[in-house]
């Protein structure tokens, strides 16, 4: 079942799931963009970068070899991301927290590998930065001008997308962005005055004296435009057409339609066979975001430290949370989401617990409960190659649990089922729960450990009471009150806080 023909993914280009087929056989080239490291990332950077893992963990799982690129972007993002205006924004956090461009870089970069690693997201086959391929860029820019796609204007170089739009029929597809759009585009903006038309984009733009991040170039000093280094870069390290090119919805336009007028400006060809895009991660209905200022970073989420949150949660709740919704639907950020997205997540960890420690009683023997279950675990694979549908193998995963269980609790023998089956579903559980979702079992931490031992003796104490053992219930307040815990007594039944 889980075989490389039957992958389908949905192509933002057409607009529909297609069947999956690699440019060479058994290998695929994926290109994602990265962030833009001038602060933390926050959980929606996250939830767009775990399903790319996810991706990446499928495609490796259906047994290709991957080369997954996904960059750091240290350079050229400024502020007004279409408009392409204001201040770079490494440039921006350096200057006002008086450090070089490279250690706010630097440090950036190290929070989010570290975030990435608290997910168990897996790094990237090669991670390129936008510096480090200044010469790159420089001679896409040239390439571009030599084949006519470009002018040069002050020292900064602008893409003519409206004439590039007439010409191919490619730009507008991602986004669904007509001509006509373009064409009306009359926003004035002054740093584009030197523009011949407002929707041309720069894909070099020259620097004053006042710019930090700058290099020579031959139209003088100056610095890339934001598109550009995923063009120079997935060219160089993919090739000039590949298979996968992902990224956050909020890319398409402009971003993504600029890389695809780039390459073919440059290249004479569109770099990616299949553009996949993840939806939003959003709160009470609003986009998660720096710039609304209703971002939570992934380190008050693991702490509990932020107001809208009842407690902490842990790495693991936070990627089966995302699992639960379609990378391709909105997800919307709650604390009851997170909630029930705990208890889930120790559900399946404990059942695959018990399930792989199962042992083989029975007989071998084929019968209506052996079918169920090999029917089941097909299913998993199913939605798995429609278009990585994780709710709906989730929600199967479910219904081999409560089998799971049910085994356990004896209310179903283990000899219903061969030898054979329930093999499967032990090499199946382990396959889908480590390799492809990257779920990992998590040691329970100590309050909780205290909390579950308290209870046991909360529990005794209650008993004592009911046999009239004073001696025995006092001796257990007492004794907790020593050690520095006190026992309440309430309506509820009895709780209990350090002192
Ligand atoms: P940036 O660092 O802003 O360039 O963003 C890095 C990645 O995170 C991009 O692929 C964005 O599309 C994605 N992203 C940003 N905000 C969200 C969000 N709220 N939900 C999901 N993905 C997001
Ligand atoms: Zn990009």
């Amino acid at each position: 079942m889980q075989t490389q023909e039957n992958l389908k993914i949905y192509n933002s280009l057409s607009r529909s799931k297609e069947t999956f087929k690699s440019i060479h056989e058994g290998r695929v080239g994926m290109y994602v963009c990265g962030p833009t490291v001038y602060s933390d990332v926050h959980l929606g950077n996250c939830r767009t970068f775990t399903s790319f893992d996810l991706i990446y963990r499928y495609l490796t799982h259906l047994g290709y070899k991957v080369r997954y690129v996904r960059n750091i972007t240290d350079v050229g993002h400024l502020e007004n991301d279409e408009e392409m205006t204001g201040e770079d924004k490494i440039t921006k956090k350096a200057r006002i927290e008086q450090l070089e461009p490279m250690e706010i870089v630097q440090r950036y970069t190290k929070g989010f590998h570290n975030v990435m690693a608290q997910l168990n997201n897996h790094p990237p086959s090669i991670e390129p930065s936008a510096t480090g391929h200044i010469i790159e860029q420089i001679e896409m820019v040239q390439q571009i001008l030599d084949n006519g796609y470009a002018y040069e204007r002050n020292g900064s170089v602008y893409f003519k997308t409206v004439q590039f739009a007439e010409k191919h029929e490619e730009y507008g597809q991602i986004s669904g962005k007509k001509l006509e759009d373009l064409r009306v585009e009359t926003r004035d903006l002054k740093a584009q005055s030197e523009k011949d038309h407002p929707a041309d984009f720069a894909i070099w733009m020259n620097a004053n004296e006042s710019h930090i991040m700058r290099w020579n170039s031959p139209w003088g000093v100056g610095f890339p435009g934001w598109h550009l280094e995923c063009s120079a870069m997935s060219t160089k390290y993919l090739g000039e057409h590949f298979d996968i090119h992902g990224g956050g919805m909020d890319l398409q336009f402009p971003h993504h339609e600029n890389e695809v007028a780039q390459n073919i400006g440059c290249c004479g060809t569109a770099p990616a066979n299949y553009w996949m895009h993840t939806n939003m991660l959003t709160f009470e209905g609003t986009k998660m975001s720096k710039s609304l200022g209703n971002s939570i970073l992934p380190d008050e989420l693991f702490t509990g430290e932020h107001e809208l949150l009842s407690q902490a949660y842990s790495p693991m709740t936070l990627r089966f949370f995302f699992l639960r919704t379609h990378y391709r639907s909105v997800c919307d950020f709650s604390d009851k989401g997170l909630k029930d997205a705990e208890k889930g997540f120790q559900k399946l960890m404990a059942a695959n617990k018990t399930l792989q420690e199962m042992e083989y009683i029975g007989k071998e023997k084929v019968n209506d409960e052996d079918k169920v279950i090999n029917g089941l675990i097909d299913e998993m694979s199913i939605h798995m190659n429609d278009d990585f549908n994780t709710p709906r193998v989730l929600a199967t995963m479910f219904e081999l649990v409560a089998k799971i269980n049910a085994f356990k609790n004896r209310q179903l023998k283990i000899n219903h089922i061969s030898k054979a089956t329930l093999e499967r579903l032990q090499t199946t559980f382990k396959a889908f729960i480590e390799d492809i979702f990257g779920l990992q079992a998590e040691e329970a931490n100590n309050d909780e450990v205290l909390d579950s031992v308290l209870q046991v003796l909360i529990e005794m104490r209650k008993e004592a009471r009911v046999n009239k053992d004073w001696a025995m219930s006092d001796k257990i307040r007492d004794e907790l009150m020593a050690a520095g815990i006190q026992l309440k007594d309430g309506k509820e039944g009895t709780s209990w806080s350090l002192v």
